[in-house]
């Protein structure tokens, strides 16, 4: 049953204002500030973006709003659309429908053949997804004629006005800039906030002299590139990618909870609860699970690359040594943090997915013991001392680890990468099928549905004060040239679409402006 309640619930969330919409925080010019361009100029977008259904009306949220939008306005199409609700409402609505549904006249729909595949398969697996065959026939029909026809109305014209603002160049004007929260290696991350929306990002700076001075393009450059390919609750997203005279910098979800490191070692007794552990392990292993799905090695899982956000859900940061496995082919490299890398990793052998089940090992294990597993708290072992531990001594497990915590991590923590769990061909799933994960329902923690065990204290700042982050200073001696320049071209790239639509409608700026003309006429921008 849980299964349905979880896609059930998913749609009544989205149909909800988000908590952090409304419209605090937004410029008095907001409206002035996101004009829709007249249609008249958006005539080269039209001929230039690319005509596909699933990313136009799938994949990007404004595009999906609008479409839905189209079909709903349409006779014929109407039924479509609300089938494709209920699909995502949950197979039992589907069923209950079924009646409703079957004098609608769906001739190419086969209903039938499909509620028998469903029955059949949720019999084998309770968490499949079920829907998938269903689903796939809806949006074949949908994108042969009702896609051409849509292209051809004022709904896909609004499309390209919101396509339009989507892709104005970015500025450091269109940011309130407020606290600062971290400091990395090449600048510092402050709080920011959208002046047209009232949205909160963290602004990741990287000062540009310190980058070229210490050779870090390439690392920028792909940590923006992995970023925005992604889109997940459980890693950070980039909003924003853009440049000022003396930054690169990317805008990142706000992640205003502090980092791991911070909740184990900083607040009571060193460690977390069980229930604490259990959550941030199984969220921490759904990023895993779809950063490996778009070929991403992550190799620097650690308790300080976890941010928790306001609600207590934890997301994966710092992406700066990800890779892109080509054709799945593994890498070499000694790249992460020396106590936390895999023994692979340490022994300069080719190395997979491996290194971040590894990973994920030693983070369960700290956020339990409230030390790493190869080094006591305090104890500064050389790094030779290191390397020993990891690829040869087993550890060690006190009475703060429950037997199936104990054997998770034992299994995340084997030498052997061929013997490791998640290491298996499953892509990950066999470690959400572990017994420590036995009260977690994945699907649910998937849709954001489940309640965090623990939410942080808005009124307290979980992170070093502010004084105590020390000062970055520029460097003096470096000059910037073309070269530079065609990095950062790479680097300016402005608005990422799906987070920016994603915004657009969290905030509420979607609804108040997408209003059409009296009649649905197509000049539908004068409505304020
Ligand atoms: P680096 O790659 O240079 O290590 P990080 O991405 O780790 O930089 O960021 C440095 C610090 O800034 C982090 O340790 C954290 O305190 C803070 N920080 C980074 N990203 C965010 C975010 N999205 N929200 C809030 N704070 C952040
Ligand atoms: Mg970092
Ligand atoms: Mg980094």
């Amino acid at each position: 049953m849980s299964v349905s309640l979880s896609v059930c619930l998913t749609v009544c969330l989205s149909h909800c204002p988000s908590a952090g919409g409304g419209s605090r925080g937004r410029s008095w010019k907001w409206k002035e500030m996101l004009r829709f361009p007249h249609i008249s100029q958006c005539a080269d977008l039209a001929m230039n973006i690319e005509r596909d259904y699933h990313s136009l009306c799938v994949k990007q949220p404004i595009g999906k709003k609008l479409f839905q939008l189209f079909c709903r306005s349409r006779p014929d199409l109407q039924n479509y659309i609300s089938l494709l609700d209920a699909l995502v409402i949950s197979f039992w609505i589907v069923l209950k429908k079924h009646g409703e549904y079957a004098g609608l006249g769906f001739d190419h729909f086969q209903r039938k053949r499909h509620l028998v595949v469903c029955i059949q398969s949720l019999e084998l697996d309770p968490c499949a997804d079920v829907f998938n065959d269903c689903r796939e026939d809806l949006h074949k029909h949908l994108s042969g004629e009702p896609f051409i026809q849509y292209q051809d109305s004022m709904f896909f014209d609004r499309f390209l006005q919101w396509k339009k603002l989507e892709r104005q160049p970015i500025s450091k004007q269109l940011f309130r800039q407020y606290r600062l929260l971290g400091k990395g290696g090449f600048g510092e991350v402050w709080a920011c906030q959208v002046r047209a929306t009232g949205m909160m990002y963290a602004c990741k700076k990287l000062e540009k002299t310190h980058v070229k001075k210490r050779r870090g393009e390439a690392m920028a450059l792909n940590e923006k590139e992995i970023l925005e390919g992604l889109n997940s609750r459980f890693v950070v997203n980039l909003a924003y990618a853009y440049e000022t005279k003396h930054f690169l910098c990317m805008v990142l979800t706000m992640m205003s909870g502090g980092d791991l490191r911070f909740h184990i070692y900083n607040v009571g007794e060193p460690g977390l609860h069980r229930d604490r552990v259990c959550f941030y392990a199984a969220e921490v292993c759904c990023g895993l699970i779809h950063l490996h799905q778009k070929s991403i090695l992550y190799r620097d899982l650690k308790p300080e690359n976890i941010l928790l956000d306001d609600n207590g859900n934890i997301r994966i940061s710092d992406l700066g040594l990800a890779v892109r496995l080509t054709e799945g082919k593994p890498v070499r490299g000694r790249v992460g943090t020396l106590g936390y890398m895999a023994p692979e990793v340490i022994g300069h052998e080719h190395y997979g997915m491996s290194a971040d089940w590894w990973g994920l090992g030693c983070l369960i294990y700290e956020m339990t013991a409230g030390q790493p597993p190869f080094r006591s708290r305090g104890e500064h072992p050389k790094a030779l001392e290191m390397e020993h531990r990891i690829q040869k001594q087993q550890e060690e497990y006190n009475h703060k680890f429950s037997p199936e915590v104990k054997d998770l991590c034992s299994l995340l923590l084997t030498k052997d990468p061929k013997q490791r769990l998640g290491c298996q061909g499953l892509k990950g799933r066999e470690v959400q099928s572990h017994s420590f994960f036995e009260n977690i329902d994945f699907r649910m923690l998937e849709a954001g549905l489940v309640k965090p065990p623990f939410k942080p204290d808005p009124r307290l700042v979980y992170c070093s004060d502010v004084h105590d982050i020390e000062e970055f200073s520029s460097v003096k001696g470096v000059t910037l040239d073309q070269k530079d320049n065609n990095f950062y071209s790479k680097f300016n790239t402005g608005s990422i679409p799906i987070t920016w639509q994603n915004e657009m409608i969290e905030t509420g700026c979607f609804r108040e402006l997408n209003i059409f003309g009296p009649a649905g006429t197509r000049t539908p921008d004068l409505d304020w």
